[in-house]
């Protein structure tokens, strides 16, 4: 068997034109959504995070603003900062890109931003508003891969869910998710004992563990669906032969920047198992910056009608 491969750029495509529709009549009625995007530090991998999702916004017709600031930031200015932007009636959505370094008490500041305003959907109120599912704001990540199972006809109802990872980012929410849904979800984690064995009884299984192609063959049950939302990098080519074999593009890529992509599934052995797969790039990530973008206007649409 050869997995279908779900394509997420397609599905955040279509997700974005639509976006892109909302955006424009609210702009017509001279509500322009605008997102604050929150970066402290220096971390690469953020940096890159908060400028492609400036870019989505541009390109959607969406307002956006990057507030960078140094590392020795204190939780107590972090939390003036989300104050200010709490105030602005340009800013529809405050995103503060995680990781936050080490002396930012991350709580206090997810906390400090108003839940009308939380587009990431991390405030305890949004995570409550998700758990007895009312509206609010749903974390983007598991979102989005709500977003591909439906653009794929794949429901949830009655079927089995594994989730693996319980982080409140992605593994959490994404449970309570496929639970609105009628799975019968089983959540994993660093603790579970025979990991593969609670993988291999799901239907549907989504890895968000963040260890390179920990899911292999053995925990993929013939013709499930595997969604993979792990990002990690391999360095080597020695390492792209075995996950990828002799794929050009990947070689090109470690030629190039040092390093490919891959999520946390091995990608040869569960398409040769699987019913669907994701791959990586180009599955789960291009749908978080969607459902942001979504996100963002509809905290918009919804400043509009108070
Ligand atoms: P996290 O580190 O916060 O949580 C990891 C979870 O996996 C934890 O619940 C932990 O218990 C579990 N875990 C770790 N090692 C395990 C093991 N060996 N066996 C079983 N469970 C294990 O990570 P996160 O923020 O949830 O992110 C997970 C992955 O998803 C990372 O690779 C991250 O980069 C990626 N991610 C991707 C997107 C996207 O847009 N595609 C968005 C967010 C996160």
């Amino acid at each position: 068997m050869v997995a279908q491969v779900l394509d997420g750029t397609l599905v955040a495509s279509k997700l974005d034109a639509e976006t892109a529709e909302r955006c424009s009549h609210l702009t017509a009625r001279r509500v322009q959504p605008g997102l604050a995007a929150v970066l402290v530090g220096d971390n690469p991998a953020s940096r890159t995070y908060v400028a492609s999702k400036a870019r989505a916004c541009a390109r959607l017709g969406l307002r956006s603003e990057v507030i960078a600031l140094p590392s020795a930031t204190t939780t107590a200015e972090l939390v003036a900062l989300v104050a200010t932007l709490n105030a602005r009636a340009d800013m529809h959505g405050i995103l503060v890109q995680m990781p936050l370094p080490a002396q930012i008490d991350a709580q206090a500041v997810i906390q400090a931003i108003d839940p009308a305003k939380d587009v990431d959907g991390f405030h305890p109120v949004n995570v409550g508003r998700l758990a007895l599912k009312q509206d609010g704001f749903v974390p983007c990540t598991p979102a989005g891969v709500m977003a591909l199972l439906d653009y794929y006809d794949l429901p949830a109802r009655g079927r089995r869910a594994v989730v693996l990872g319980r982080s409140a980012i992605v593994g959490l929410p994404l449970s309570l998710l496929l639970l609105h849904r009628d799975a019968t979800v089983t959540v994993c984690h660093s603790r579970t004992a025979d990991l593969a064995a609670a993988a291999r009884s799901a239907d549907i299984l989504i890895a968000a563990i963040g260890r390179t192609a920990l899911v292999t063959e053995d925990f993929v049950r013939p013709g499930a669906t595997v969604i993979d939302v792990g990002i990690n990098r391999v360095t080597t080519r020695e390492e792209v032969a075995a996950y990828f074999g002799d794929d050009p593009a990947r070689l090109a890529d470690i030629e190039k920047k040092g390093y490919t992509l891959i999520g946390d599934v091995h990608p040869r052995q569960a398409a040769a198992r699987a019913g669907q797969v994701t791959p990586v790039p180009g599955g789960v990530g291009p749908l978080t910056i969607a459902m942001l973008m979504r996100n963002t206007t509809l905290a918009a649409e919804r400043a509009c009608r108070q």
